[in-house]
């Protein structure tokens, strides 16, 4: 674990939980803090639920307490080991580990089977026979109250010979389920006696065949929370009604331990879909190539694009911690990126739209070795050698045949500063005879000018990247943009979300040409393209010696200017 998780997390006054949990401890009611974070392993992480890790396992370091991951896996049918797996790795890579406190809420299928009974022996629960479409009639509304079972007065006795012969495969699914008996006039829905337990004869992916019957989300989490010796349970605003149902059942079965629920507000972000429905669409219909496909907010797809995790991290701690539901910018993540690589991501040339230029009075055969900073502001980083010579590569977009005036770049007439190299003077350019294209650019250099700097003071505005066109390698590279073209993709009910994919969220560029350093880095290093932005090596394409790099984000926010943000 390093410091700067830390760091991240308290840099800014107290949150309101942060502040609770503050309290609590000062008040002598907790010695200790626990949290956890408690998935569901029926899909990947995104970056929703980075803001829900960062905070349980940043209040467990703060607070030198453990924090738990508890696999919620009380639904066999969508949920896969596979998920366990991806969520598992995706925590870590984020940089949070949970020691041997790795639980599953299947481990308690027996514990919570038997407080059930107790449940029933109380006159807490009982056995219904209405199908789901009757609970649901039955329920009522938020403004008419809800009716009573005919089943709900069942004697104990045929409750509990009823629930064991759930449980022992007797009934068919949907026939019969468990309900706790709490209050069919409640104002709250969730209070009208809730299901606790269905009937499901789906294998699971931890217990196997051993059970037919799987407790509800409600009813299992506040028991796993306290078996677990949960201080404080910390979930998402939607949970807020389910709160007195929560407290409900630990009151009733007078649990030792009874964990506080704190509501939080969850994570929404512009120019994306969150919810793991809509991510799945994106996957299986092919409109992405997976789940990390770079151009997803899964924590996967974020690693792969070449987000580091200390980014994620502090843009976690950056939004902080609040009780109303918001809208976040997706600039404001973009910004977290660019303000983490600023600081980290070595500098490389690298020329997306390669021309080619000759220079003239540079001898053929010779190579010379420049000197550049891998981070001009921090030397610390060191230096690497650049090669020079007679035909090197600039961009497409640096040179202009018809250039208005306060274009600094090269073109008729002009002299250019090569970073790191000479100044070259333009001299002439070769065109396709029958496309009228631009093939290459002839130009002079300097030779006083080494470093790029004239002795005669005389000034030269413009400094453009290049490669050498001998060493340099050849780097398919793919531009991401946002995935969507309008911040709300999901907002209108009767408008497809995917109708506002953005056609233009990936290019492939196959010419680009990058300096040879990138030859030695490993996938996944991150660098910045001097004056094109920041990219990575794809963990997955990128071979040592053979770069296939991704843009991460561009050195700008392009978007805030057309939005006139
Ligand atoms: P989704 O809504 O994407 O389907 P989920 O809530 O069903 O996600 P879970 O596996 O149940 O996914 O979530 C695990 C934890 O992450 C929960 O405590 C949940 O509150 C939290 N979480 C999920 N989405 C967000 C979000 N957008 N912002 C903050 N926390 C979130
Ligand atoms: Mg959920």
């Amino acid at each position: 674990m390093t410091m700067d998780i830390q760091e991240n997390t308290q840099e800014k006054p107290l949150d309101f939980i942060r502040q609770i949990i503050a309290d609590d401890l000062r008040s002598g009611k907790h010695a200790a803090i626990v949290t956890r974070f408690p998935p569901e392993p029926n899909g990947f992480l995104h970056i929703g639920h980075a803001k829900s890790i960062c905070l349980n396992f940043g209040i467990g370091l703060e607070n030198n307490g453990p924090c738990h991951m508890r696999f919620d896996d009380t639904n066999p049918s969508k949920e896969e080991s596979a998920y366990v797996e991806s969520i598992m790795r995706d925590v870590r890579w984020l940089g949070f580990d949970w020691g041997k406190n790795l639980f599953y809420a299947s481990d308690y299928f027996d514990q919570l089977y038997d407080y059930a009974v107790q449940l029933i022996r109380m006159g807490k629960a009982y056995v219904c026979d209405l199908t789901g479409e009757q609970i649901r009639e039955y329920r009522g509304t938020l403004t008419e109250p809800g009716r009573e079972s005919p089943y709900r007065n069942r004697e104990v006795a045929e409750n509990l010979d009823l629930f064991q012969r759930m449980r022992a495969g007797e009934f068919d699914e949907g026939s019969r389920v468990l309900r706790a008996k709490i209050d069919m006039a409640s104002p709250n829905l969730n209070m009208r006696d809730p299901v606790i337990y269905r009937i499901l004869k789906v294998a699971h992916h931890r217990t196997g065949d051993r059970w037919c019957i799987y407790p509800m989300y409600d009813y299992t989490h506040c028991i796993s929370d306290a078996i677990e010796g949960i201080t404080h349970s910390l979930c998402t605003l939607e949970f807020e009604d389910h709160r007195p149902l929560y407290d409900w059942v630990l009151d009733t079965l007078a649990t030792p331990c009874h964990p506080r629920q704190i509501e939080f507000a969850r994570l929404n972000l512009t120019y994306t879909v969150m919810s793991k429905r809509k991510i799945l669409q994106l996957v299986n219909g092919g409109y992405v190539q997976g789940w990390d496909d770079p151009r997803m907010l899964t924590i996967s797809g974020l690693r792969r694009r070449g987000y580091p995790p200390s980014a994620i991290r502090s843009f976690c701690a950056q939004i902080g911690i609040g009780k109303k539901e918001s809208w976040i910018d997706m600039g404001v993540l973009e910004d977290a990126v660019r303000n983490d690589l600023n600081e980290t991501a070595p500098r490389v040339m690298g020329v997306l739209d390669p021309i080619k230029v000759i220079i003239d009075n540079y001898p053929e055969s010779r190579v010379e070795e420049m000197e550049a900073q891998n981070h001009p502001q921090r030397p610390e980083m060191g230096a690497r050698m650049l090669p020079f010579s007679r035909e090197i590569y600039i961009e497409g977009s640096d040179f202009m045949e018809n250039p208005p005036k306060k274009y600094f770049r090269l073109g008729p007439d002009r002299e250019v500063r090569l970073r790191y190299a000479y100044l070259i003077r333009f001299v002439s350019m070769v065109k396709d005879e029958k496309t009228g294209e631009i093939v290459e650019i002839h130009c002079t250099y300097d030779p006083a000018t080494r470093g790029g700097t004239a002795p005669d003071g005389r000034k030269v505005k413009g400094t453009i990247h290049w490669v050498s066109a001998n060493q340099a390698l050849a780097c398919p590279v793919r531009l991401y943009d946002r995935l969507f073209t309008v911040a709300h993709p999901d907002a209108e009910k009767d408008v497809d979300f995917k109708d506002y994919l953005n056609p233009d969220s990936m290019k492939i560029l196959d010419n680009c040409m990058v300096e040879p350093a990138l030859a030695g880095m490993e996938p996944g290093s991150q660098v910045q393209f001097e004056r094109q932005g920041y990219f990575c090596l794809d963990l997955i394409d990128s071979k040592k010696g053979r770069p296939v790099c991704n843009r991460i984000v561009t050195l700008r926010d392009s978007w805030a200017k057309e939005q006139g943000r």
